[in-house]
Protein backbone atom coordinates (compact mmCIF):
# COMPACT_ATOMS: atom_id res chain seq x y z
CA UNK A 1 0.00 0.00 0.00
CA UNK A 2 1.22 3.47 -0.84
CA UNK A 3 1.83 6.11 2.02
CA UNK A 4 2.81 9.75 2.21
CA UNK A 5 4.41 11.11 5.47
CA UNK A 6 3.69 13.96 7.11
CA UNK A 7 6.58 16.17 8.11
CA UNK A 8 5.26 17.69 11.80
CA UNK A 9 7.29 20.65 12.00
CA UNK A 10 5.05 22.77 14.88
CA UNK A 11 3.67 21.87 17.80
CA UNK A 12 0.39 22.96 19.11
CA UNK A 13 -0.70 19.93 21.41
CA UNK A 14 1.05 17.65 19.11
CA UNK A 15 4.94 16.22 18.97
CA UNK A 16 7.53 18.50 16.81
CA UNK A 17 9.67 16.79 14.13
CA UNK A 18 7.73 13.46 13.93
CA UNK A 19 6.76 11.72 11.10
CA UNK A 20 3.14 10.41 10.37
CA UNK A 21 2.35 7.87 7.90
CA UNK A 22 -0.72 9.09 5.34
CA UNK A 23 -3.34 6.55 4.73
CA UNK A 24 -3.63 6.12 0.76
CA UNK A 25 -6.37 7.47 -0.33
CA UNK A 26 -8.42 7.38 -3.22
CA UNK A 27 -9.10 11.39 -3.70
CA UNK A 28 -6.53 13.88 -3.64
CA UNK A 29 -4.14 14.29 -0.92
CA UNK A 30 -1.94 17.86 -1.33
CA UNK A 31 1.20 18.60 0.82
CA UNK A 32 1.97 22.25 1.75
CA UNK A 33 -1.71 23.40 0.35
CA UNK A 34 -1.74 27.29 -0.04
CA UNK A 35 -5.03 28.05 2.22
CA UNK A 36 -5.48 31.62 0.55
CA UNK A 37 -6.57 30.83 -2.42
CA UNK A 38 -9.43 28.44 -1.04
CA UNK A 39 -10.73 31.36 1.50
CA UNK A 40 -12.84 34.32 1.38
CA UNK A 41 -10.60 36.70 2.23
CA UNK A 42 -7.90 35.43 0.23
CA UNK A 43 -5.29 35.29 3.33
CA UNK A 44 -3.87 33.13 5.06
CA UNK A 45 -0.58 30.43 4.69
CA UNK A 46 -0.99 26.69 3.90
CA UNK A 47 -2.47 23.48 5.25
CA UNK A 48 0.35 20.73 5.67
CA UNK A 49 -1.79 18.12 4.47
CA UNK A 50 -4.74 19.01 2.42
CA UNK A 51 -7.57 16.59 1.92
CA UNK A 52 -10.59 16.73 -0.38
CA UNK A 53 -11.90 12.45 -0.27
CA UNK A 54 -13.64 11.40 -3.07
CA UNK A 55 -16.77 9.61 -1.20
CA UNK A 56 -17.79 9.01 2.36
CA UNK A 57 -15.74 5.75 2.09
CA UNK A 58 -12.63 7.52 1.12
CA UNK A 59 -13.53 10.01 4.25
CA UNK A 60 -14.32 7.36 6.99
CA UNK A 61 -11.35 4.97 6.22
CA UNK A 62 -8.72 7.95 5.96
CA UNK A 63 -9.73 8.62 9.44
CA UNK A 64 -9.94 5.88 10.89
CA UNK A 65 -6.58 4.66 9.65
CA UNK A 66 -4.88 8.77 10.19
CA UNK A 67 -2.53 8.67 13.95
CA UNK A 68 -4.63 10.53 16.19
CA UNK A 69 -2.08 12.53 17.49
CA UNK A 70 -2.68 14.33 13.57
CA UNK A 71 -4.98 17.42 13.86
CA UNK A 72 -8.24 17.52 11.71
CA UNK A 73 -9.70 20.57 10.43
CA UNK A 74 -12.73 20.86 8.31
CA UNK A 75 -13.17 23.27 5.97
CA UNK A 76 -16.26 24.97 4.05
CA UNK A 77 -15.77 27.15 1.30
CA UNK A 78 -13.98 29.22 3.89
CA UNK A 79 -16.18 32.28 4.13
CA UNK A 80 -16.25 32.01 7.99
CA UNK A 81 -12.31 31.24 8.25
CA UNK A 82 -9.46 33.57 8.50
CA UNK A 83 -6.52 31.29 8.17
CA UNK A 84 -2.97 32.42 9.73
CA UNK A 85 -0.17 33.27 7.73
CA UNK A 86 1.59 29.73 9.38
CA UNK A 87 -0.92 28.07 7.97
CA UNK A 88 -2.70 25.12 9.50
CA UNK A 89 -1.04 22.11 11.03
CA UNK A 90 -2.22 19.01 10.40
CA UNK A 91 -4.94 17.85 7.73
CA UNK A 92 -7.53 20.14 6.48
CA UNK A 93 -10.44 18.65 4.83
CA UNK A 94 -12.87 20.81 1.94
CA UNK A 95 -15.28 18.26 1.00
CA UNK A 96 -16.37 18.30 -2.78
CA UNK A 97 -17.95 16.80 -5.51
CA UNK A 98 -18.56 13.52 -4.12
CA UNK A 99 -20.56 15.75 -1.02
CA UNK A 100 -22.73 17.73 -3.04
CA UNK A 101 -25.82 16.22 -4.12
CA UNK A 102 -29.36 17.52 -3.07
CA UNK A 103 -32.35 15.66 -2.80
CA UNK A 104 -36.15 17.11 -2.45
CA UNK A 105 -38.85 14.72 -1.18
CA UNK A 106 -41.96 16.56 0.28
CA UNK A 107 -40.80 19.22 2.68
CA UNK A 108 -37.63 17.62 3.29
CA UNK A 109 -34.57 18.64 1.96
CA UNK A 110 -31.14 16.69 2.09
CA UNK A 111 -28.01 18.32 0.72
CA UNK A 112 -24.36 17.35 0.75
CA UNK A 113 -22.23 19.07 2.91
CA UNK A 114 -20.60 20.58 0.28
CA UNK A 115 -23.49 21.77 -1.76
CA UNK A 116 -23.36 25.39 -1.93
CA UNK A 117 -26.53 27.36 0.41
CA UNK A 118 -27.41 29.27 -2.70
CA UNK A 119 -27.31 26.26 -4.60
CA UNK A 120 -29.45 24.45 -1.77
CA UNK A 121 -31.82 27.68 -1.44
CA UNK A 122 -32.90 27.39 -5.03
CA UNK A 123 -33.34 23.58 -5.99
CA UNK A 124 -35.23 23.51 -2.93
CA UNK A 125 -37.61 26.83 -4.21
CA UNK A 126 -37.99 24.50 -7.31
CA UNK A 127 -39.50 21.95 -5.66
CA UNK A 128 -41.93 24.35 -3.64
CA UNK A 129 -39.82 24.55 -0.18
CA UNK A 130 -38.79 27.26 1.34
CA UNK A 131 -35.54 27.50 2.26
CA UNK A 132 -34.78 30.78 1.54
CA UNK A 133 -32.71 32.11 4.39
CA UNK A 134 -29.78 30.12 2.68
CA UNK A 135 -30.22 32.13 -0.38
CA UNK A 136 -27.61 35.04 0.49
CA UNK A 137 -24.93 33.09 2.68
CA UNK A 138 -22.19 32.66 0.74
CA UNK A 139 -20.92 28.94 2.59
CA UNK A 140 -21.52 25.61 2.01
CA UNK A 141 -23.99 22.81 4.12
CA UNK A 142 -21.45 21.91 6.09
CA UNK A 143 -20.64 25.36 7.29
CA UNK A 144 -24.21 26.41 7.61
CA UNK A 145 -24.72 23.63 10.32
CA UNK A 146 -21.65 24.04 11.94
CA UNK A 147 -22.08 27.92 12.67
CA UNK A 148 -25.84 27.78 12.51
CA UNK A 149 -26.10 30.34 9.54
CA UNK A 150 -29.31 32.15 9.10
CA UNK A 151 -30.31 35.29 8.00
CA UNK A 152 -34.01 37.07 7.66
CA UNK A 153 -34.85 36.10 10.98
CA UNK A 154 -34.48 32.02 10.55
CA UNK A 155 -31.42 29.92 11.63
CA UNK A 156 -30.60 26.47 10.48
CA UNK A 157 -31.24 25.05 13.93
CA UNK A 158 -35.05 25.99 12.59
CA UNK A 159 -35.04 23.60 9.90
CA UNK A 160 -31.91 20.85 10.83
CA UNK A 161 -33.79 17.41 11.09
CA UNK A 162 -30.36 15.38 11.69
CA UNK A 163 -27.05 15.56 10.06
CA UNK A 164 -24.74 12.89 8.73
CA UNK A 165 -21.42 13.27 10.55
CA UNK A 166 -17.84 10.99 10.54
CA UNK A 167 -15.53 11.68 14.17
CA UNK A 168 -12.03 11.81 14.20
CA UNK A 169 -11.59 8.31 14.54
CA UNK A 170 -13.80 7.54 11.45
CA UNK A 171 -16.99 6.37 12.45
CA UNK A 172 -19.95 7.15 10.79
CA UNK A 173 -22.49 8.85 13.38
CA UNK A 174 -26.05 10.39 12.92
CA UNK A 175 -26.51 13.96 15.02
CA UNK A 176 -29.74 15.12 16.07
CA UNK A 177 -30.91 18.83 17.07
CA UNK A 178 -29.74 17.96 20.54
CA UNK A 179 -26.39 16.38 19.64
CA UNK A 180 -25.82 19.92 17.52
CA UNK A 181 -25.96 22.35 20.38
CA UNK A 182 -27.40 25.02 18.33
CA UNK A 183 -26.87 28.32 19.45
CA UNK A 184 -26.10 31.73 18.21
CA UNK A 185 -24.10 31.23 15.09
CA UNK A 186 -22.64 28.91 16.65
CA UNK A 187 -22.76 24.89 17.71
CA UNK A 188 -21.35 22.53 19.90
CA UNK A 189 -19.54 20.02 17.49
CA UNK A 190 -16.48 19.06 17.82
CA UNK A 191 -14.34 21.41 15.78
CA UNK A 192 -12.19 17.65 14.07
CA UNK A 193 -16.11 16.40 13.17
CA UNK A 194 -16.67 16.44 9.73
CA UNK A 195 -20.39 17.08 8.60
CA UNK A 196 -21.34 15.45 5.54
CA UNK A 197 -24.88 15.86 4.69
CA UNK A 198 -28.01 17.62 6.18
CA UNK A 199 -31.19 16.66 6.23
CA UNK A 200 -33.49 20.43 6.77
CA UNK A 201 -37.26 20.73 6.81
CA UNK A 202 -38.53 23.86 4.78
CA UNK A 203 -41.78 25.34 4.48
CA UNK A 204 -44.11 24.83 1.67
C1 LIG B 1 -20.12 38.45 2.57
C2 LIG B 1 -20.52 37.50 3.65
C3 LIG B 1 -21.83 37.43 4.05
C4 LIG B 1 -22.22 36.54 5.07
N1 LIG B 1 -23.52 36.50 5.46
C5 LIG B 1 -23.89 35.63 6.42
C6 LIG B 1 -25.26 35.57 6.84
O1 LIG B 1 -26.13 36.27 6.34
N2 LIG B 1 -25.59 34.68 7.82
C7 LIG B 1 -24.65 33.87 8.40
O2 LIG B 1 -25.00 33.05 9.28
N3 LIG B 1 -23.34 33.91 8.02
C8 LIG B 1 -22.95 34.77 7.06
N4 LIG B 1 -21.64 34.82 6.69
C9 LIG B 1 -20.67 33.92 7.34
C10 LIG B 1 -20.46 32.59 6.61
O3 LIG B 1 -20.88 32.66 5.27
C11 LIG B 1 -21.22 31.47 7.30
O4 LIG B 1 -20.73 31.25 8.62
C12 LIG B 1 -21.14 30.14 6.52
O5 LIG B 1 -22.08 29.23 7.09
C13 LIG B 1 -19.75 29.49 6.56
O6 LIG B 1 -19.78 28.39 5.67
P1 LIG B 1 -18.45 27.92 4.92
O7 LIG B 1 -18.76 26.73 4.10
O8 LIG B 1 -17.82 29.07 4.22
O9 LIG B 1 -17.56 27.48 6.17
P2 LIG B 1 -16.01 27.85 6.54
O10 LIG B 1 -15.89 29.33 6.56
O11 LIG B 1 -15.14 27.11 5.57
O12 LIG B 1 -15.91 27.22 7.94
C14 LIG B 1 -16.60 27.81 9.02
C15 LIG B 1 -16.62 26.83 10.20
O13 LIG B 1 -17.38 25.69 9.85
C16 LIG B 1 -16.59 24.51 9.96
N5 LIG B 1 -16.98 23.62 8.86
C17 LIG B 1 -17.07 23.90 7.54
N6 LIG B 1 -17.48 22.82 6.86
C18 LIG B 1 -17.65 21.84 7.76
C19 LIG B 1 -18.06 20.47 7.67
N7 LIG B 1 -18.37 19.89 6.51
N8 LIG B 1 -18.12 19.75 8.83
C20 LIG B 1 -17.81 20.31 10.01
N9 LIG B 1 -17.41 21.58 10.16
C21 LIG B 1 -17.34 22.34 9.04
C22 LIG B 1 -15.14 24.96 9.89
O14 LIG B 1 -14.28 24.05 10.57
C23 LIG B 1 -15.22 26.31 10.58
O15 LIG B 1 -15.20 26.14 11.98
C24 LIG B 1 -21.24 35.70 5.68
C25 LIG B 1 -19.90 35.76 5.24
C26 LIG B 1 -19.53 36.64 4.24
C27 LIG B 1 -18.10 36.66 3.80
Amino acid sequence: MRTLRLAVTVARGYPSGMTYDLPDVRGALTKNRDLSSLTWMRVGGPADWLFQPADMDDLAEFLAALDLCVPVFPMGVGSNLIVRDGGIRGVVIRLGRGFNEIGVAGQMVSAGAAALDAHVAKKAAGEGVDLTFLRTIPGSIGGAARMNAGCYGTYMADVFVEAEAVTRAGERVTLSPADMGFAYRQTELPPDLIVTRVTMEGAG
